[in-house]
């Protein structure tokens, strides 16, 4: 009889696995479960929120990519993981039995736990809260015609990590078409971003991390570093102003996003795996430690990297590859053949400020400006391509490269 594949979650990591499943395997039965109908690019939602993109120019159906005669998709809501009886449970719907489990069910915003977050400051982590953030924005700017109250013309983004840098370009460029709205100009609206450590993105060297707060700042967006926020309030973005004397200060604005870092889907440890901050180490082969046939991938894992001797961080490029991995390794046990550990190299990784420049790393080669944009747009083409295939690529890709 064949075997069972369960894929949860449609991301990056999740329809990598299913191309890598759907590629010659005829004793297979692959189910995949997402509670949406589409998948989306979680590296361009910015956009989305600052209404320089439609939705739809970042999403596809996921069944564009779903091989019917070895694939079901089930829309819904999975709810939990019975690991011991290899049971998903899934939201008012039948629970699903699995020979071999992958679970990629992705990221959720990090609150920290700091008073105010969920109830005074809006998400983004994906399309609804993403179109939410933009509705809310265009709100602000017909309530600034009404009442005239400066603060509706200001947005603060609280975190200033890659999620933050890209969403303020992004915000940037959207200033022109909200300024019309509230019937400003664009240099009305004032742009914050509030940041815990003085030491930004990390990830990059200091002077190309520079250039890009630096274009940022050209740009008039106004940088609070070395400012952990301590609250949020209606309207109010509560910060440490002075770490010697404790001394709070505020920031008054109607529009206040979070984006100070993600942790892996809640359900991962609800179902009793041993997750951090909803990720969990995972095996080498990326299985988890007491159960060889679920394999843990995307932004619920955290995998070693020898050679930092810490986990990889969680980004697209990553996921993709895992997915990859997870899928082989699979095919390797169908035949009854060990399975092989996960070595990663990132190819770098490039943020955009904007449509039209980037700053980043490819290999060890630094780049930004203009260059780097279109080099992003290429690692955003390649990211399409290895979900979506060849038909997304055309249909949604990025070729505005000419100026
Ligand atoms: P992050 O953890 O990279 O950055 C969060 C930022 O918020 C940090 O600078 C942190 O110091 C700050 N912060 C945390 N708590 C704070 C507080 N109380 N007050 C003020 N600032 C605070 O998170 P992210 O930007 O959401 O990114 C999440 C992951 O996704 C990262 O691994 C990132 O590299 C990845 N990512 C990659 C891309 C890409 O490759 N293009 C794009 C977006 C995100």
């Amino acid at each position: 009889m064949s075997k069972h594949v369960v894929i949860l979650g449609a991301g990056y990591a999740g329809l990598r696995a299913l191309h890598e499943l759907q590629k010659g395997t005829n004793d297979i039965k692959i189910t995949l479960v997402d509670q949406n109908d589409y998948h989306f690019e979680a590296t361009d939602i910015h956009e989305v929120a600052a209404g320089i993109q439609t939705s739809e120019r970042i999403t596809y159906p996921i069944k564009d990519v779903v091989k019917t005669a070895c694939t079901t998709f089930v829309q819904g809501r999975v709810e939990k993981i019975d690991s011991e009886n290899q049971l998903v449970h899934l939201k008012d719907q039948e629970a699903i039995a699995y020979d071999y489990l992958i679970v990629a069910l992705g990221y959720e915003s990090e609150s920290f736990g700091i008073p105010g977050v969920e109830e005074f400051s809006l998400k983004m982590v994906d399309i609804p809260t993403s179109e939410k953030v933009y509705q809310h924005l265009t709100e602000q700017m017909e309530a600034y015609k009404e009442t005239k109250d400066e603060n509706c013309l200001k947005i603060v983004v609280c975190g200033a990590g890659f999620t933050g840098i890209e969403l303020l370009g992004s915000l940037h460029e959207g200033k022109k078409k909200l300024a019309e709205i509230a019937g400003v100009e664009p240099e009305k609206i004032q742009l914050y971003c509030v940041e815990a450590v003085t030491r930004l993105l990390p990830m990059f060297s200091e002077k190309l991390g520079s250039y890009g707060i630096d274009h940022l700042k050209k740009w008039g967006v106004n940088f609070l570093v070395g400012k952990p926020i301590k609250e949020i309030k209606q309207d109010t973005v509560v910060y440490l102003d002075n770490q010697e004397t404790n001394e709070l200060n505020e920031l008054k604005a109607k529009t206040i996003i979070w984006t100070t870092g993600v942790s892996g889907s809640h359900v991962v440890g609800d179902s009793g795996f041993a997750a951090k901050r909803g990720r969990v180490m995972v095996q080498p082969d990326l299985t988890d430690a007491d159960h060889h046939n679920v394999y843990i991938i995307g932004d619920c894992s955290a995998v070693m990297d020898k050679e930092s001797n810490r986990p990889y961080p969680t980004t697209a490029q990553i996921s993709l590859k895992m997915g990859e991995h997870a899928g082989k390794n699979i095919k390797a046990q169908l035949k009854g053949e060990p399975t092989k550990e996960f070595t990663f190299k990132s190819l770098g990784s490039v943020a955009s400020i904007g449509n039209s420049h980037a700053f980043g790393e490819v290999g060890k080669m630094e780049v930004k400006g203009y260059p780097a944009s279109v080099i992003k747009k290429m690692i955003m083409d390649r990211s399409l391509f290895e979900t979506g295939g060849v038909k997304e690529v055309l249909a949604k890709g990025r070729f505005d490269f000419y100026r």
